[in-house]
């Protein structure tokens, strides 16, 4: 587990920091580790600085290249989903700002975040490199695909949706392990979460949520 090193960062408030918080754990956001490692990670760092005043409110930021940065909400539920038993080695599809990453970074021993767009790929890792974490490993790849290298994952979080999970991420999945993906047509999906048992998979929807679709292939920029 990484600590976040926030010096020469600038800091927000703590008291605009606590009151996210509050207000996340008055939504439903419950795990404590969770809402310890939202009201620390500097969401300011992750969006441009001309929206960096907004980073604190629970609202999606644009981070370039028609992307989005989810709400603290969304966040916070996938990752309290995500992470209901300790898990050690986790799959981020979809790196985006690194924001997600980040916050996966505080909570897991290891984090491995792979992403499409090279832009953003390369913005990530200038900003997890700033708050020296030093648990995460990153790939420009199609995510589609997993990242098989470093398989088998303890739990897999998608940031993006498929319209179908792709099969290579439930291969992916250790016995025990967890993969929450949100599933559907661009206007709506539903967040699903795949459990492997020794006997198979077993899957249930936990909301319903927006996401920006996850496509296929690479995109240099
Ligand atoms: N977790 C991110 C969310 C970014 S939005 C954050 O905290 O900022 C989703 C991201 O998924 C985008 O950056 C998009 O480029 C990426 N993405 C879409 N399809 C992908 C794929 N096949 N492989 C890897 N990344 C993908």
């Amino acid at each position: 587990m990484s600590t976040y090193d926030l010096n020469g960062i600038g800091m927000t408030s703590q008291r605009t920091r606590d009151r996210l918080v509050q207000r996340l754990a008055k939504q439903g956001i419950e795990n404590t580790d969770v809402l310890a490692t939202l009201g620390s990670v500097p969401r300011h760092i992750f969006v441009d600085e001309a929206l960096a005043h907004r980073a604190y409110e629970d609202s999606a930021l644009p981070i370039g290249e028609g992307q989005t940065l989810s709400q603290p909400f969304v966040v916070g539920l996938m990752t309290q989903t995500l992470l209901n038993v300790p898990r050690q080695r986790v799959l981020e599809v979809g790196t985006g700002s690194g924001y997600q990453t980040a916050v996966l970074a505080g909570l897991v021993e290891r984090v491995y975040s792979v992403e499409r767009i090279e832009s953003l790929q390369q913005r990530a890792a200038e900003r997890l490199r700033a708050l020296r974490l030093n648990n995460v490993r990153l790939h420009y790849g199609d995510g589609y695909l997993g990242w098989a290298e470093q398989a088998p994952f303890d739990a897999v979080l998608v940031t993006a949706a498929p319209r179908e999970v792709p099969q290579a991420l439930l291969d992916q999945l250790a016995v025990g392990g967890r993969l929450v993906v949100p599933v559907g047509e661009s206007n709506v999906q539903e967040l699903k979460v795949f459990d492997r048992t020794a006997e198979g998979l077993e899957v249930q929807t936990v909301e319903y949520v927006r996401f920006v679709p996850l496509l296929k292939g690479l995109r240099r920029s």
